[in-house]
């Protein structure tokens, strides 16, 4: 509908200056139609999605849960059936087959290291649990991990007690070695330690990794209490700096881990103890999202120093545990920006090896079973969020009606400033535009313009901008007082969903996703809008996207919604924002009490899919409970005044009912708004 009304009366102009026009550009930018290509392109699917996400024929986004190796889904289908299944949106879909194989590309990837470069010995990864530790996910982890013997990294008490219900114990002697690796970081008390120490009994493989010096002295004195030779590992502050958001984890300053002189002085500790054969594992973690190959190679590089120089001290050496930092591409773009990285898996896993090998042989060392502490690389493309929009504010262009006899100085300025836009001037006649706007402004706060002719300035500087913005959208260059045009001009779409509760680091620390429609890509989008959120927070707002050309862009091409009536009813319209596995769902809050959303996991099977787990997301009810509401004295208290209400006759006996019934109803269901209609 109203695209259409939009093409034409862009074709009409056209027309009116065919003489400006070759045919090629004709058949360009007017008569060929969009393509999914198009779609692709300006979405940057390629760069971020693939081998998982592309687009099918209808114009949906498609996944390929197994890479190249299996079938594909339609996300708009699957979204679909769901919902006729009366699982709404907002609405989180799980690919247990992708989890499966990020897994097999990161071992495969190192195997590749290996056998390359002769490596002597092997590659062992844990997931560190913190990135991503809902029970559905964990359990997947340790059973596609199995004929890696993946393991499990504990950050934290609650951690290591998944970690040990989850992990599968070896029944065999003791340090199997197929037992998958159990590594035990973050701060410890006595009860920590002991857990870990008594878990080697029933068969499974800790590490403790000292991070501070007091749980060395814990350490040797509850091993020695329980006569548990303990498997220790230290972690290094290096010194080699990390780059982005989470630069500040390495350095003297870091939170965590132990200088050089405390690692020292843990070496003389143990072997005065008699101890030193218990130390077998060096540890450093450098942060998140390393964006750039450059650290981790400087960072491998001190850490294989340390490692060699722990080896010839008398310590028992064996794993080196590289820590997480792999990155995610999340804007496609291949580069050391931060919500990109310029290295491959592939680059990742050879150079580890490839200088953990060149150090230990210089120095004569037999090499370490290699270790990593991949979170997010494992766990970002499993999770799409998908969500509906619920409405769109637009900046109100109506063509201006013409200038009439007698209108103020300062509308006939606007007028004469909008019709003499051209490729020209379009720079200057903002500039113009802007101050007389603001001159209109000044002129009703003075009293000298009615609202009526405040109305008409508005609308003469929208029609302007919107005018100036079609032409700065042809050219190449855009000069800088231009770029907030867009920003003024761009629709706001407003979601269902709440960004605290489902992307908090969006809000928290303006990380970039890719976000995109779920359908209609094989139409053009002709609208450029921002996303507000549910929440009634500024803050709640997603207003920078994955961009190529600059590090991101302020508006996100978007199509406008179909068949709207003055309710506000529209047909269905779907954004999806992907790579989100990552620990996005344990940060969020509930914020206006919006709570967790719902959750289907998705497996493949021969002919199509399974719903392999639906998690309900939280009800009124639940959230409220959080905060120490009773549903039960919630609803009485409402009932006590509804009869008070009655008795007063200020309330009929059906309006009692149905606030009774709507308020009931309200808590039993989701948090977020529900299409009733459907
Ligand atoms: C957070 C964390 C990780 C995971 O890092 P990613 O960049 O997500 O791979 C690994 N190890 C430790 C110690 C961590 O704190």
């Amino acid at each position: 509908m109203g695209d259409n009304n939009k093409t034409k009366l862009k074709l009409d102009s056209k027309v009116t200056k065919l003489d400006l026009i070759t045919p090629e550009e004709t058949t360009n930018t007017v008569f060929s139609p969009w393509t999914i290509e198009d779609s692709e392109n300006l979405y940057r699917i390629p760069g971020w999605g693939e081998p998982y996400f592309s687009i099918n024929a209808a114009g949906h986004i498609t996944v390929s849960p197994q890479g190249d190796r299996g079938g594909a889904l339609d996300l708009y289908e699957l979204v679909e059936a769901l919902k006729k299944r009366n699982i709404g949106l907002p609405l989180l879909i799980r690919f247990s087959d992708i989890l499966a194989d990020r897994i097999e590309r990161l071992n495969a990837c190192f195997a590749r290291g290996i056998a390359r470069y002769n490596y002597p010995n092997v590659y062992r990864g844990v997931f560190p649990i913190k990135c991503n530790q809902h029970r559905h996910i964990v359990e997947a982890l340790v059973k596609y991990g199995k004929p890696y013997q993946f393991g499990l990294e504990a950050g934290s008490k609650p951690e290591l007690m998944i970690a040990l219900a989850t992990l599968e114990p070896s029944l065999s002697e003791k340090n199997n070695k197929s037992q998958p690796l159990l590594i035990c970081n973050g701060y410890k008390d006595k009860e920590y330690i002991e857990t870990a120490l008594l878990a080697t009994k029933i068969g499974h493989k800790p590490f403790i990794v000292i991070e501070q010096l007091e749980e060395l002295y814990l350490a040797i004195k509850i091993s020695r209490q329980l006569g548990i030779e303990p498997n220790l590992g230290v972690r290094a502050k290096l010194s080699t700096k990390g780059v982005g958001r989470w630069g500040t984890s390495t350095g003297d300053r870091a939170k965590f881990g132990l200088t050089i002189p405390e690692i020292l002085t843990v070496v003389t500790e143990l072997e005065k103890e008699g101890m030193l054969n218990s130390l077998q594992l060096l540890h450093y973690h450098i942060g998140s999202q390393i964006s750039a190959i450059g650290v981790i190679k400087d960072a491998i590089r001190e850490a294989s120093q340390i490692y060699t120089q722990l080896a010839k001290m008398g310590a028992n050496m064996q794993y080196l545990d590289v820590g997480g930092g792999l990155g995610v591409d999340y804007d496609g773009s291949k580069t050391n920006y931060y919500a990109s990285k310029n290295y491959n898996m592939q680059n990742y896993a050879n150079d580890i090896v490839a200088e953990v090998k060149e150090a230990c042989e210089e120095a004569e060392i037999h090499p370490p079973v290699i270790v990593s502490e991949s979170g997010r690389a494992i766990a970002s493309h499993q999770s799409v969020l998908v969500f509906d929009v619920l409405g769109t504010g637009e900046v109100p262009v109506n063509p201006p009606e013409a200038l009439q006899e007698k209108e103020p100085l300062i509308i006939r300025n606007l007028w004469d400033t909008y019709s003499s836009i051209d490729v020209q001037n379009y720079q200057e006649a903002y500039n113009d535009a802007t101050q007389f706007k603001e001159e209109a402004i000044t002129s009703f706060n003075l009293g000298y313009f009615s609202l009526k002719e405040r109305a008409r300035a508005e609308q003469l500087y929208w029609a302007c901008c919107q005018k100036i913005l079609q032409i700065a959208r042809q050219q190449d260059y855009v000069p800088d007082d231009l770029e907030d045009l867009e920003k003024i001009m761009a629709s706001i779409y407003y979601i269902n969903l709440s960004v605290f509760q489902s992307v908090p680091d969006s809000w928290a620390i303006d990380q970039l996703f890719p976000i995109m429609p779920i359908h209609r890509l094989d139409e053009k989008p002709t609208q450029r809008g921002i996303l507000a959120d549910l929440t009634c927070d500024s803050d709640g707002k997603i207003s920078q996207f994955i961009d190529l050309r600059n590090d991101v862009k302020s508006v996100l091409e978007l199509h406008s919604l179909q068949d709207c009536d003055k309710l506000g009813n529209h047909k269905p319209y779907y954004l999806g924002m992907f790579l989100v596995g990552a620990y996005q769902e344990i940060m969020g809050n509930l914020h206006n009490l919006f709570g967790d959303t719902n959750v289907v996991h998705i497996q493949m099977k021969p002919k199509g899919y399974e719903i392999q787990y639906v998690v309900r997301g939280d009800t009124v009810t639940e959230v409220l409970s959080y905060v120490q509401y009773d549903a039960e004295d919630l609803l009485e208290t409402l009932r006590r005044h509804t009869e008070n209400a009655l008795q007063e006759n200020r309330m009929t006996i059906e309006e009692s009912q149905r606030l009774l019934k709507d308020y009931e109803q309200s808590l039993r269901r989701y948090t977020y708004l529900v299409d009733d209609a459907q």
